[in-house]
């Protein structure tokens, strides 16, 4: 993929990105069975067995804006992806960017990037990449007129509930008003001045989100972390101009083999909620429909923005690890993604 790839950004990218078979899959001799071919398109083998008991592999073609493969670096999949949307909320728009795919899959290692625990062997995410964008565009003469600050905010969705990771996970309530305006009650907006602030901010809030003894510790992968920079007008009321929301998403697995106590099942069961209305949202914007079905989650509530008006872009990530061991969650993924980018 080279910048002459790069397509003007629609309403809704839909993108799937691979990772490489990691150390213990290459140990356990798994074989890899997805191909990236080019032009978007990439290839299960999905193993299967005919009537004799004979196995064999199955192609199953699927086609996305982009597809990136092993080799690809979170720089290159920012390029496609996320950094196309960062001017539209200087223009007063909603840009949104989702990482979606099984545990384990690279939602984390694309949005947030590997810290290694030491600053010099970062590897940054679509985060801290986005981050450095708005800034650039912030001091950009072409916004000169425009006077705002940036802000962000953190947090997490459990079980259909909010928990601030900038203010100790305390609980937050979702409130709508008459207006159909959606209000994160009480969620804390830090004001920013440089991406390494934003980074900072986003390490600490990662830290809180799994080390936090509180409830909504059972397991970072079952839950949605939501990181929004949001641009406000320096007038009295603060008044939204733009907001890009990037969000690392619980994984899709269906809870097969994790267990099946109550807790996890409660768990389970709302996180297909959530990505089946985030699934009919994204439907809607990609249909213009009058209807976004936004009530249908907490996920998709506080998203609402999102799903509507004019000015909003939303871009999905699909993530797929490369191992035959996946190979059914990595066929959920893919056909989740189909679905999207169909509409
Ligand atoms: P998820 O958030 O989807 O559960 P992670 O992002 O935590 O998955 O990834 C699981 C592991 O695989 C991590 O150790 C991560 O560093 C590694 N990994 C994921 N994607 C890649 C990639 N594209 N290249 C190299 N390592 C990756
Ligand atoms: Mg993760």
């Amino acid at each position: 993929l080279s910048a002459a790839d790069l397509v003007e950004p629609h309403r809704i990218c839909v993108c799937v990105r691979k990772r490489p078979l990691n150390k213990q899959e290459i140990a356990k001799k798994e074989i890899d069975v997805v191909s990236v071919t080019g032009g978007g398109e990439l290839l299960v083998h999905e193993p299967k067995q005919k009537v004799d008991l004979t196995k064999y592999l199955d192609n199953q073609l699927f086609r996305f804006d982009y597809s990136f493969d092993e080799t690809s670096t979170n720089d290159l999949v920012y390029r496609f992806t996320a950094k196309p949307l960062v001017q539209s909320i200087f223009e007063g728009g909603m840009a949104t960017c989702f990482a979606y795919g099984q545990t384990g899959s690279g939602k984390t290692h694309t949005m947030g990037g590997d810290f290694h625990g030491r600053q010099q062997n970062t590897n940054s995410g679509i985060y801290a990449l986005a981050a450095k964008d708005v800034f650039t565009h912030q001091s950009h003469r072409r916004y000169a007129h425009l006077d705002v600050s940036v802000y962000v905010s953190f947090f997490e969705i459990y079980n259909g509930k909010v928990f601030d990771l900038l203010n100790k996970k305390s609980k937050l309530r979702v409130l709508e008003d008459d207006r159909q305006q959606v209000q994160v009650v009480g969620l804390k907006e830090v004001c920013v001045e440089n991406a390494e602030d934003v980074v900072r901010i986003v390490q600490a809030g990662s830290a809180c989100r799994t080390s936090s003894q509180t409830l909504a510790n059972a397991n970072s992968s079952r839950s949605h972390a939501i990181l929004q920079i949001v641009l406000r007008c320096n007038d009295r009321a603060s008044t939204l101009h733009g907001k890009f929301s990037l969000v690392d998403l619980a994984g899709n697995e269906r809870g097969t083999n994790v267990g099946n106590d109550r807790n996890t099942l409660v768990e389970t069961c709302e996180i297909n909620r959530s990505l089946l209305a985030l699934k009919e949202c994204i439907r809607s914007l990609g249909m213009n429909s009058e209807h976004i079905p936004f009530r249908m989650s907490t996920l998709t509530k506080v998203l609402r923005d999102s799903f509507i008006g004019e000015n909003s872009k939303t871009c999905m990530i699909a993530m797929v690890a490369p191992g035959m061991a996946s190979c059914e969650y990595t066929m959920n993924t893919l056909r989740y993604a189909d679905s999207v980018y169909d509409a």
